[in-house]
Parts: C-alpha cells; structure tokens; sequence
C-alpha cells in the first residue's frame, strides 16, 4: 500500500513527487516507457523552465487567474529559478524573459528531476496502462492491463491535457474527474497556429515583428505585438499562439462547443496585422498593396490547427472544485495537478511553472520532512 500515487510523469508529478516527505511511500505510474517527454521537447530542446517576468492577469487565462497569486507565493519563478541553480544548472535569460539552460539541453535537468525524485524515494513504474481506477473504503485501485493492481491512500492525477497527444496525454484526467463527478472546463487547444480564409501562402516563411489584434466583430478579444510568422496554410509564431488561448477563452465564455468552434470563428473572428516600417518589407508591402496610407490589412479566421500541433490545452479541471493544495473537495484524497487544470498560460515558461508549482504545493500539503 502506497501512501501516494501519482499518475503522470510529467513536470506536474515529478516536482510533487519529490516536494512530499521522504518518509512517504510513493509511487508514479506511467504509460510511456520514456519519461518527461514534454520537459525534453520544451523550447526546442532548450528547456524554457520558466519566465522572469510573471504578471498572472496578463500571462495565464482561466476561470480563476487570482489562484496563480496564491500559488506563486509558495512557489515562485524564482523559486524555481533557484531550486535548478542551487543543483548545478546555470539558467540565463532570452527574449520575451524566457529562462533557458544555459547548457540548451533539456536533459541536463530531466535528469535531475529524475535523480531528485529517486533520492526522495519515489518508485517509478513505466509502460502501465491503467484499465480502470476505483475508490473504495478510503483507498484508490489502479487496475493496470497486466492484471496489476496499485493501491493508495492518495491519488494524484497529473496527466497533463489532451493536446500534443502523440506523447502520451489523451485526456485521461477528464475522464477521472467525470467519474468522481467532478466539473470541468471544456478543453479547447492554445498555443497553436491559426488558418485563414485567405491564400497567404506566397508569404510562406516570412517572420516579422509586428501587431495583431484579434476581433469579435467589432469587440478587440486580445493584441500583441511580437514575433510573426506566415506559411503555408495560415499564421504562426509566439503572437499567433497567444491569440489562439485568447479566442479559446473567449469561445468558452459564450458557452460555445467545439463542434460549433469553426463556424463561430467563420463567421465572427477577423485578425488585424500592423505592420511598422521595419516589418514593412518589399515582399509584404507589394503582396498586400501597403504604402505611406495604409499599413494594416484584416483577415478572416477560418480555424485552428490541429490538436496534435496544439502545444497546451486550455479549460480543465475547475479550480472552484479543488482546495488550495489541489484536493478534490467532492473526493478526498483526490487531487489533480498541471495542466489538467483550468489554468493555461502563454508560450515563454507560463505553463512548465504552473507544473512545478501546482506540483510542488500539493506534495508540500503532505507535511515537511
Ligand atoms: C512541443 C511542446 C513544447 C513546449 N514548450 C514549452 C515551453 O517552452 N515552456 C513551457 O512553459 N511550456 C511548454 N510546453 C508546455 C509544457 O510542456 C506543459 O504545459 C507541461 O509539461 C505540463 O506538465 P504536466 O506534468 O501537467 O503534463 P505532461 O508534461 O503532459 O505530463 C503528463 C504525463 O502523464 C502521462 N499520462 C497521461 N495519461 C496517462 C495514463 N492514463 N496513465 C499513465 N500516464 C499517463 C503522459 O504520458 C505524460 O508523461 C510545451 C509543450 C509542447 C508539447
């Protein structure tokens, strides 16, 4: 019998798992048989642990922004910033206040994630696939399709969204919380590109600095202005994938489904571009006929790219259902942590932070060591 069990190896458990008393038994369980994937694919192989410059109203979107306050008084980017640093990895600062390892390589601090989750005595299980989870006499049953059974006191769920899910994350976490009954936001895509009504494939590859501004009719839903990106089929970059959270929020808002998403954006959604002088380049300027006068052009939203491409999911596991240390209020001794929660934040380390430290205040509320 297992004092907690995690399920998910990804920033969110690993961080609680090795942020709980040493004395506890603990366990993780994990249906790929390679670990912290999305650790190693953040930033390009780079690691953008987390962001320098942190404003929760400006940077995260979800029912309950005033959460991340609380949560980053316990645990901060600086926090983090210092737990890595005082383990012998050098972080330094990139552009948008983005923290990256100076080494660039995400394993470097995999493996220490690894090594310090171990040291604090956390079994790891790979390659389990859970066939069903009950709760009975006040212990969870993980039923995995070997015929095992794991047993614990707690359950942790920290299987991330359902975005991206060609490494492991399909949503698992909603379903555990549809049968304890426990409400969700209804999952929609961010940080990914959008595709337009327009042909704008003959700017295919040009990056730029420039504005956008999204619109509902007439009603400005987000602007930025940023790194910019135009291909094939649509409109990408750091601008562009902030944007998409935006209109994602927005769409929850109005209580509109998935379903109803691509005729919503076809019919409402418009994208403003501001070029300035430097973004005005030749190739721009003749494409779309700009001069002294005019330096804007507005296009039609018609969808957004794939969940596959999606690189994190908004909406999740209602805040208002959980405790401060991320316990359910409905299930004891169930809690949900990372991105499984209503709680999403822009590309620049928004996201890895609220993993750690979702994580690492849920294992805190086990008591210190
Ligand atoms: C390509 C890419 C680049 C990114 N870059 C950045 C970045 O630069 N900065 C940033 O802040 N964020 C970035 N993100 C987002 C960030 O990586 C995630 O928000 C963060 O890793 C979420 O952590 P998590 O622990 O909640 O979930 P995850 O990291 O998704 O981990 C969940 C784990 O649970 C496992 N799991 C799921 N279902 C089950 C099940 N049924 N049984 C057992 N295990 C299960 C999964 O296999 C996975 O290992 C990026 C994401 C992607 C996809």
């Amino acid at each position: 019998m297992y004092d907690i069990v995690i399920i998910g190896w990804g920033a969110a458990g690993l961080f609680c798992s090795l942020s709980a008393p040493k004395n506890l038994r603990k366990i993780i369980l994990e249906k790929n048989s390679s670990l912290g994937k999305k650790v190693i694919l953040s930033w390009w192989e780079r690691c953008n642990v987390t962001n320098i410059d942190i404003t929760p109203e400006d940077d995260y979107f979800g029912e309950n922004i005033k959460a991340i306050h609380s949560l980053l008084s316990k645990f901060s980017n600086y926090d983090m910033i210092d737990w890595v640093e005082k383990h012998g990895i050098t972080t330094c600062v990139e552009d948008r206040g983005r923290v990256i390892l100076e080494s660039g390589k995400s394993k470097d601090l995999l493996d220490l994630l690894v090594r310090e989750s171990t040291k604090n005595g956390t079994e790891i299980r790979t390659r389990f696939d859970i066939t069903k989870i009950e709760k009975t006499n006040d212990i969870f049953r993980v039923h995995g399709n070997d015929g095992s059974i794991v047993e614990g006191k707690n359950l942790i769920i920290a299987t991330g969204g359902k975005s991206f899910s060609q490494v492991g994350t399909d949503g698992f976490g909603y379903m555990i919380a549809k049968q304890f009954g426990i409400e969700i936001v209804d999952p929609y895509r961010g940080l990914c590109g959008m595709v337009t009504k327009e042909d704008l494939s003959g700017l295919s590859g040009s990056t730029l600095d420039l504005t956008l501004s999204l619109f509902d009719g007439k009603k400005l839903l987000y602007d930025e202005k940023g790194s910019f990106l135009f291909t094939h089929t649509g409109l990408s970059g750091p601008i562009v994938f902030n944007a998409v959270i935006a209109v994602g929020e927005h769409l929850r808002k109005l209580g509109i489904k998935e379903s109803q998403q691509k005729s919503y954006f076809n019919e409402n959604i418009t994208i403003k571009l501001t070029f300035n002088e430097e973004s005005m380049t030749k190739k721009v300027k003749s494409f779309f006929e700009l001069d002294e006068t005019k330096n804007e052009v507005i296009f039609h939203l018609s969808d957004l790219k794939s969940w596959e491409e999606a690189k994190v999911t908004g909406g999740g596991i209602k805040l208002s259902e959980l405790t401060n240390v991320f316990e359910s209020k409905k299930i004891e001794h169930l809690y949900f942590i990372g991105e499984v929660l209503d709680l999403t934040g822009k590309t620049g380390g928004f996201n890895l932070q609220q993993a750690w430290a979702t994580g690492y205040v849920c294992g805190k509320g086990f008591g210190e060591n």
